[in-house]
């Protein structure tokens, strides 16, 4: 067998972990609401909370993270609206350069996220990273989200992947929470998902302060390994 095949598999989030969350805030919680103004004739305070409420009701589910329900629900072309600021969308710190290194050193690279698929695929046409990894799945195409162990269990199933050895880093805590109950065990989360957001100091996760802090993890985990 080949040293390759010894490697963990990295299975990535999207937003807030590979590319900058600023961007999304930045639609969802700054143009939507002035659009929705716009759309139905209210004052942008009336918007914020209209939408606020939505979002509530939404939060973590299937619906929450697709475009064509957010579209219809309140009544703005919400892809539309995210192609429009499509210069906006950007990778985060350290990305590329982790990519290249997890790529040369054999690693296989997934993403599983929460965007839907035409999400998906607009931001994988802005960043142009597919090329980088082996799986790029949507939680829409699965049928539950990542929150959900039933995410995990399906994933699993389509594409096998070693539970106990592969690593899964996502900004959401409730999402790695659900990998966790799926029995994934080298979690991690980000510090700063959007570049204008906060940055995070405590999680029941090791947090990446850089992508490229990742490279540490797993050159330490391969040491113990070597000299277990
Ligand atoms: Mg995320």
């Amino acid at each position: 067998m080949s040293y390759y095949s010894e490697k963990p598999t990295i299975i990535f989030d999207m937003d807030g972990t590979l590319l900058d969350l600023a961007y999304d805030d930045f639609i969802w919680n700054h143009q939507l609401p002035i659009r929705y103004a716009e759309t139905h004739g209210c004052t942008l305070e009336q918007s914020t909370e209209a939408l606020f409420q939505f979002y509530q009701q939404h939060n973590h589910t299937l619906n929450w993270y697709s475009t064509r329900f957010w579209s219809a629900k309140v009544g703005v072309d919400t892809l539309a609206l995210q192609q429009e600021f499509k210069h906006q969308v950007a990778l985060r710190p350290g990305c590329i350069e982790l990519l290249e290194y997890l790529k040369s050193e054999g690693y296989a690279c997934w993403i599983a996220t929460n965007a839907d698929c035409e999400g998906l695929k607009f931001k994988l046409e802005q960043t142009q990273i597919a090329h980088y990894f082996d799986v790029i799945i949507s939680s829409e195409s699965i049928g539950y989200a990542k929150e959900c162990i039933e995410f995990w269990q399906k994933l699993h199933f389509l594409h096998p992947f070693q539970i106990d050895q592969s690593y899964f880093i996502d900004d959401t805590e409730k999402v790695l929470k659900g990998a966790e109950k799926f029995g994934l065990c080298n979690l991690i989360t980000i510090a700063q998902p959007s570049s204008q957001g906060k940055v995070r100091t405590t999680s029941p996760y090791p947090i990446l302060q850089d992508l490229t802090d990742l490279r540490t993890i797993l050159e330490q985990a391969e040491d113990q390994k070597k000299y277990a």
